[in-house]
């Protein structure tokens, strides 16, 4: 299975060969950050199996709690995050899910785990059914 994604402008484009992949919403602030929202939906998929078809990301390194980089890639033109690689999972692509394109937003409608769920907002309940890690895991 093919999955494609873009930025909002378009100037960048992806390609992820993956038969299945993880789905896991973040609730960490530096996913409200770089967001501005109050979580990020994601699908992880292996790394060797996720190219950039068009354009080239701006990147930005955060350190994330485990000491290790958290490597952000955005379109330098709209501003959209489109990935992270996380040197704690060096074999894996965090694909921010809303740059997925024809519905794989969605992620078919199943949330595998979420993330730093202390940081969830109050206002949001948790996905029935993921797995609820405090942290990282
Ligand atoms: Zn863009
Ligand atoms: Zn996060």
């Amino acid at each position: 299975m093919t999955l494609t994604g873009s930025c909002m402008c378009g100037g960048i484009t992806y390609a992820v060969e993956a038969d299945t992949y993880l789905s896991a919403l973040c609730h960490c602030t530096d996913c409200q950050k770089w967001t501005g929202g109050a979580f990020t939906s994601n699908a992880v998929v292996p790394r060797t199996s996720f190219k950039l078809t068009k354009g080239t990301p701006n990147t930005y390194d955060v350190v994330g709690n485990s000491g290790k980089v958290n490597k952000h890639s955005f379109c330098p033109t709209c501003g959209s995050g489109l990935y992270t690689e996380l040197e704690v999972m060096p074999d894996n692509t965090v694909i921010k899910a809303g740059t997925l394109d024809g519905g794989e937003a969605n992620l078919k409608g199943k949330i595998d785990i979420e993330f730093y769920v202390k940081d969830r907002p109050t206002y949001l309940a948790a996905v029935e059914g993921a797995k609820q890690e405090p942290m990282f895991g």
